[in-house]
């Protein structure tokens, strides 16, 4: 189990997962949405996501073209997770744990959309768009071999 929460301490959560689909995001609504390069995300099931406190505060913003939900803390506007409800899964903003998380990028995606004015200066695989669910498995089956 882990814990986090947003900027001003409103919205707590608990997750229930192994912290193993961790990427950077490098696409276009993740550089606008929190104002940098890239972002850190946890690919996980939306079902493993249980909220402790100020659920009510939750707030959302649907970007029609991923028929995703980026879903927020409305008081102190701190991004939590993106919510694709079609496909039961959220990325959720790595960021906003708490606990010590021993978690590690697997990965650079959708770097065809990446910043022109940042270089990306790690060895990670780089994939242009988002990986498939079987490239995913294969990221983590060699992540798990060093
Ligand atoms: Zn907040
Ligand atoms: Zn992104």
């Amino acid at each position: 189990m882990h814990q986090g929460s947003c900027l001003c301490g409103s919205v707590k959560y608990s997750i229930d997962d192994n912290l193993q689909f961790v990427v950077n995001c490098h696409c276009q609504f993740c550089s606008k949405a929190h104002g940098a390069a890239f972002t850190t995300l946890l690919m996980m099931p939306f079902n493993k996501l249980e909220f402790i406190e100020g659920q009510t505060l939750l707030a959302s913003y649907e970007v029609e073209t991923l028929n995703s939900l980026r879903v927020f803390c409305s008081r102190c506007g701190t991004r939590l997770y993106n919510h694709s409800p079609s496909k039961g899964m959220i990325s959720l903003v790595v960021a906003t744990l708490d606990t010590d998380a021993k978690l590690r990028p697997l990965a650079n995606i959708n770097v065809g959309s990446k910043c022109s004015w940042y270089s990306i200066a790690d060895e990670l695989p780089q994939f242009s768009s988002t990986p498939s669910a079987a490239e995913f498995g294969q990221l983590r089956a060699s992540a798990l071999q060093c």
